[in-house]
């Protein structure tokens, strides 16, 4: 029988991997040999660790959990077309230079975009 830990790690790795759809708690236990007692258990210790949320949702007429990862890694496409990227001031661009991040209007206008678009950087929550 896997270790409690072991099962929270697993379960973990399977809502991270369901991305911003994030899963009903149902598939979840199937997915992890689990008892909706024991699955339930382990969503709410990750919900109480600050790594997943619980969203209510209306599933065939039963009122359930869907469960969406808090934070997902960043992809090589999310990035891109970051300006940074091409940037011919990269090598001197830096918190404490002339040339700051905080200071770019390129950066910005970037950053701006991706907000006015919807994207999620970093599966904001
Ligand atoms: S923050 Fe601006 S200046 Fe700095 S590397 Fe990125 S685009 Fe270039």
């Amino acid at each position: 029988m896997p270790k409690h830990n072991d099962l929270e790690q697993k379960a973990f790795q399977i809502i991270m991997s369901s991305g911003n759809e994030g899963l009903p708690q149902s598939e979840l236990w199937r997915k992890l040999g689990a008892s909706s007692r024991e699955g339930s258990r382990i969503a709410l210790k990750l919900e109480s660790k600050g790594l997943i949320r619980r969203e209510r949702e209306l599933r065939n007429g039963r009122w359930t959990y869907r469960l969406y990862p808090k934070r997902l890694p960043a992809s090589i496409d999310s990035i891109a077309d970051c300006p940074c990227m091409m940037c011919p001031d990269t090598s001197r661009c830096g918190s404490t230079g002339t040339i700051t991040p905080q200071g770019c209007e390129k950066l910005t206008d970037w950053l701006i975009r991706l907000a006015e678009g919807g994207y999620k950087i970093l599966g904001d929550s």
